[in-house]
């Protein structure tokens, strides 16, 4: 089923996509941003900025957030068995 993306709206199935009814992540972070903004009341417009901001942080909590300190060694389920 075809829909229309609320933020840009563009047609196609985006509903069958990873983003709900958005057509991209960006899309999806654009709209999530203007709730932000009626909630936050951030001074100014939304800029890429913001975006970026919020691409790095995780939005969804089956991802866990990458710490800080890098590396990346190991699994995420470490399962210590003794
Ligand atoms: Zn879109």
């Amino acid at each position: 089923m075809k829909v229309k993306c609320p933020t840009c709206r563009k047609e196609g199935e985006w509903f069958e996509g990873a983003f709900g009814p958005f057509c991209s992540h960006r899309c999806r972070l654009i709209d999530l941003g203007q709730w932000l903004e009626e909630n936050n009341r951030i001074s100014g417009p939304l800029t890429l900025d913001h975006l970026e901001d919020l691409e790095n942080t995780p939005l969804d909590p089956s991802r866990p957030p990458e710490s800080p300190e890098g590396g990346g060694g190991g699994g995420l389920l470490s399962i210590s068995s003794g």
